[in-house]
């Protein structure tokens, strides 16, 4: 399966809406990425009603990414790069994946992933055989070698899964987040 990227996504959303709806505007946000709640895409009808496409992949990764972080946040409120231990504030840190992200099964598996710091998880590509052996002292060998398999299964992702795990994260991160007694950034 193609790994569309953020950007893509975004670009066919606006082309639908204004191809397939009555939207006298069709509005895109240009703000790449994921540290915005801002609709990606809006169309605003001529008379007043509106289409509001949200892309679904970046918004469960989202709210999964933000959960991550703030799991990972030691006591002292930082976090620790996995693979190198640098000293990170949770919203520095990368939500880190062991199995990449294009293994639809295993996006959104806890267990594969931790918080890492931005040139271990993008320059050195993840320094896959440490971040291995930090998982396996965390969960176990045999965990970590079942999720490997899973993760090489075909999967079909859905778009009721992706809200669903948009919901359901959204969720899990705001309470996490008052637990220890931090604000979402
Ligand atoms: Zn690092």
């Amino acid at each position: 399966m193609t790994d569309l990227t953020h950007k893509k996504l975004v670009e066919i959303a606006y082309k639908w809406v204004l191809n397939n709806t009555s939207c006298g505007i069709a509005f895109r946000e240009l703000e790449c990425g994921t540290s915005t709640e801002i609709p990606d895409v809006i169309g605003f009808g001529s008379w007043g009603h509106s289409v509001l496409i949200e892309v679904k992949t970046s918004r469960a990764d989202f709210w999964f990414s933000r959960f991550i972080r703030i799991r990972d946040m030691e006591e002292d409120g930082y976090c620790r790069c996995i693979t190198c231990g640098k000293v990170l504030l949770p919203k520095e840190a990368d939500c880190a994946h062991y199995l990449k992200r294009q293994h639809q099964a295993t996006r959104f598996t806890e267990m594969n992933t931790g918080a890492q710091c931005g040139k271990c998880n993008r320059f050195e590509q993840g320094r896959d055989v440490i971040f291995r052996q930090k998982l396996v002292e965390k969960y176990g060998e045999d965990r970590i070698a079942m999720m490997e398999m899973e993760a090489r299964k075909p999967y079909k992702q859905t778009q009721y899964r992706l809200d669903y795990i948009a919901a359901l994260y959204k969720q899990k991160a705001e309470q996490l987040a008052r637990e220890k007694g931090i604000s979402l950034w």
